[in-house]
């Protein structure tokens, strides 16, 4: 999910290895069968993190650093932020706040059923700012909803909000492409044209 925004947080770790700004990633974990904590993209880069778990508390970490060691990261990175728990939205803030510290979330808005993910919510509610990275659908609108395909290619509609290992797919449609498959797919139950 959301390839392009984890490209996106590479290619910002990357900038920053280059310029010597202390930085590290993190990513809330969703599969739980992952060996190793990376953050990686499709064509093979990758970057250690950090996972986060549904109990961790983020401002807790940076305290530790900050006691520990003293030195607490210039810059977070985090992959998959829709999964972050509105708390530890609040806690990212509250390092931005009192540390200094600057959080970068790379994240969807929505799910496959067109909803905000309860950390996209919290983001939209508290974040300095917002910038929304575009992409086109094969029809040449703006992408707005992360369609879940099944293996059919059938658009999928019900089900839960994340589904781990599954064989389902993702894509970004327009709304008007989403749509219109959406009732091909319920229609005729097969891959629409
Ligand atoms: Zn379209």
């Amino acid at each position: 999910m959301g390839s392009a925004k984890t490209a996106l947080l590479l290619t910002t770790a990357y900038n920053f290895e280059e310029r010597d700004v202390a930085y590290l990633c993190f990513k809330p974990v969703t599969d739980t069968r992952e060996k190793r904590s990376v953050i990686r993209s499709r064509i093979g880069i990758e970057r250690e993190c950090k996972w986060i778990y549904h109990d961790t508390d983020l401002y807790e970490v940076v305290t530790r650093m900050h006691e520990e060691g003293g030195m607490v990261p210039e810059w977070m990175l985090v992959d998959e932020a829709q999964f972050l728990t509105p708390i530890q939205v609040d806690q990212l803030a509250k390092v931005v706040d009192d540390y200094g510290c600057n959080v970068m979330c790379f994240g969807l808005r929505t799910d496959f059923q067109t909803h905000l993910f309860e950390g996209s919510r919290r983001l939209f509610e508290i974040a300095d700012s917002i910038e929304e990275v575009k992409s086109t659908c094969s029809c040449g609108r703006k992408t707005i909803v992360n369609a879940r395909i099944d293996s059919l290619g059938r658009i999928v509609t019900e089900g839960e909000q994340v589904e781990i290992g599954g064989n389902d797919k993702y894509m970004s449609l327009c709304r008007k492409c989403w749509n219109t498959r959406r009732l091909d797919s319920m229609n005729k139950g097969q891959l629409p044209l």
